[in-house]
């Protein structure tokens, strides 16, 4: 399997997505040269702009960047409220003891 990593510049020839021809930064390099072409390029893009890579992964049924950090956001938020009704829940289960004790005690 290719060692993809991202770039900041497209540093061997041509220089450009093999898909749409952009040479605007950053890019996939997929690390695979074409004897005849060069090193083949995928343009990642922007959140506004998109570019072949985001394109192709959405198709695939990848979450895109931005709706990528939108649900780590709510993952993040969802785990806090969690922990905090762990918390609640533990400090009610306490004081329930603590009533029951009293009761018995004074049932007794
Ligand atoms: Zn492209």
């Amino acid at each position: 399997m290719p060692d993809f990593a991202i770039r900041g510049h497209a540093t061997l020839s041509p220089t450009q997505c093999i898909l749409c021809g952009s040479s605007e930064p950053p890019f996939l390099d997929t690390v695979v040269d074409v004897i005849g072409y060069g090193r083949i390029y995928l343009c990642v893009g922007t959140d506004q702009k998109p570019g072949c890579l985001h394109q192709a992964a959405r198709a695939a049924g990848c979450a895109d960047p931005a709706l990528r950090r939108v649900l780590e956001t709510k993952v993040d938020d969802l785990e806090a409220t969690v922990q905090m009704m762990r918390d609640q829940n533990d400090r009610l289960s306490h004081a329930l003891g603590n009533l029951r004790s009293e009761l018995n005690e004074v049932m007794a």
